[in-house]
């Protein structure tokens, strides 16, 4: 007998800003809507079972969270490959753990929920019978130029990537050459290009798309993807938007951090962080702390520097906090003891953005990230690294005009410590400005997009009643495509243990 409840199973890729927002939307369908979820966790290492996060204490019961156990990708991966080909390769090696996962629940889930580096796994959403949705963890503009990468031929290519053009997408904003993919100009692994115009057609075939985005943030990218003058022709899924989903503020907990922020000033502190995995070059990193010294309070999540590789930190996340780092200017923790704090590796990002005395957010413009600082009203100084980050901080500077942004790209040259202390003063000292009142609007959206009834909450209510006329026609006879559950793959070990790590949250 199918369970009554739709069950929505989620694969979230590797990476704290894949699995934050999977883990998310996993809480708003069980809580609000209806559903039973089971997020699918694959992780570089066992490690992500550490993190505070993977045991949330107000996750619903109707909420598992199940580690794929990590398969060692080295030997199919060249060190130098990029971020995006060796997340495409781990999601790979998961896929027979997720169909023998999947084939040995008592019932059959709904719903396949897939970020989207995993959409190959969609062939065992159709295997099983089940709903395929993708969760775009970004903007509506980034998945528009996704779905249409497939269509652009040599000659639009050509024209973007070495006459430096902007890149034309139906019905939305162009991209303009410096704010493009990184795919477009890593000409050493073409395999990266076709694999995204893949991941391109896979999304637009699914039966909806979610975005962590609300409508009135993109109202006519939302209409460009779904206008069949536009977009719509090639997407033929229904499109979502079901964002901000950003995680919530946890219960105060005490720490230096936050009781050295209690003693400052409202809105004087400027929070420094690039994301999970951001790092900057060791010459970078030392003109950082002289530009944050020349300037305001600060708090700043400091990583070891790693020169030519802006992503280098990507799948490493522990915390660590011995010894001094030398890469720091000598002295620098003694002179700024009054006007800064230094967090090594990691910090509690979401508590520090919606404190009151911070204003101001300096920031690799990860997707989750900008929402963070958006659903706090703060305004930032927009320090994109790699993906998608430079069209987010395109976004953001230029057409909601929340941001300040440097004259040269980040990783074209030094940000010089000059240029550093007059973007900081620029975004703390337009206080009741403009750029404050934007956003501070843009907070107010997005969280009536949130409220029963508003757009992002009717978004996955839709997602919700689709899902429950699948239960429906499941569990009538002679009406799903497969009369007996698939046989499970043979692998070399049981999926026993994978199950073993089901944590009931
Ligand atoms: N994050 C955090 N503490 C840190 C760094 C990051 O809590 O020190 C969280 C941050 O709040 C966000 C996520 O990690 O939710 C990073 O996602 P984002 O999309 O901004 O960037 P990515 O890490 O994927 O580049």
């Amino acid at each position: 007998m199918q369970n009554p409840n739709p069950h929505a199973v989620l694969l979230a890729s590797p990476g704290m800003g894949h699995f934050i927002p999977a883990l998310e939307l996993g809480k708003h369908l069980a809580t609000h809507h209806g559903f039973d979820v089971t997020i699918f966790v694959v992780a570089a290492d066992a490690s992500i079972t550490e993190s505070p996060l993977f045991k949330p204490p107000q996750t619903p019961n109707l909420l598992n969270l199940v580690l794929l156990p990590p398969v060692d990708v080295s030997a199919l991966v060249n060190s130098t490959a990029s971020v995006v080909t060796r997340l495409v390769i781990m999601m790979r090696e998961a896929l027979p753990l997720l169909q023998a996962a999947i084939s040995s629940m008592k019932s059959r889930p709904t719903a396949l929920i897939v970020d989207m580096f995993g959409t190959e796994a969609l062939a065992i959403a159709e295997e099983f019978d089940m709903l395929k949705y993708v969760f775009i963890t970004s903007t509506a503009w980034f998945l528009a130029v996704t779905v249409h990468f497939p269509y652009i031929d040599e000659e639009a290519e050509h024209k973007h990537r070495v006459m430096k053009r902007p890149l034309d997408v139906p019905g939305c904003r162009s991209i303009r050459h410096e704010d493009t993919l990184d795919l477009f100009f890593d000409q050493t692994d073409r395999n990266l290009f076709s694999g995204f115009a893949r991941i391109g057609m896979e999304i637009s075939n699914a039966d909806g798309i979610l975005v962590n985005t609300w409508q009135d943030l993109e109202p006519s990218t939302l209409r460009a993807l779904e206008n069949e003058k536009f977009l719509g022709r090639v997407v033929k899924a229904s499109v979502y938007p079901v964002g901000p989903l950003v995680r919530p503020v946890g219960q105060s907990s005490k720490s230096e951090v936050m009781d050295w922020l209690d003693m400052q000033p409202m809105e004087s502190v400027i929070y420094v962080s690039f994301g999970s995995g951001g790092t900057l070059s060791a010459k970078q990193t030392t003109e950082l702390a002289w530009g944050l010294e020349l300037s305001q309070r600060f708090v700043w999540v400091v990583r070891p520097p790693v020169d030519g590789d802006a992503s280098a930190n990507f799948f490493n996340v522990t915390n660590s906090h011995d010894g001094t780092p030398s890469y720091l200017p000598s002295g620098f923790f003694t002179r700024i003891r009054n006007k800064g704090m230094v967090v090594l590796m990691w910090a509690s990002q979401t508590e520090i953005l919606a404190h009151k005395s911070i204003g101001g957010f300096l920031s690799h413009c990860g997707w989750n990230s900008t929402l963070e600082s958006m659903v706090n009203g703060v305004p930032m100084v927009v320090w994109p690294l790699y993906a998608e980050q430079q069209m987010n901080a395109a976004m953001l500077a230029e057409e909601l005009k929340v941001a300040v942004r440097p004259k040269i790209q980040p990783n074209a040259g030094v940000i010089e410590r000059e240029e550093i202390a007059g973007m900081v003063r620029r975004v703390m000292e337009l206080k009741g400005n403009e750029m404050r009142d934007k956003v501070k609007e843009l907070q107010r959206s997005a969280h009536q997009a949130l409220m029963q009834g508003g757009s992002s909450y009717n978004s996955l209510e839709r997602v919700s009643k689709d899902c429950e006329l699948n239960v429906k026609s499941l569990q009538l006879p002679n009406c799903h495509r497969n009369d007996t559950m698939p046989t499970p793959p043979a692998l070399g070990t049981s999926v026993t243990p994978t199950l073993a790590g089901l944590i009931e949250a």
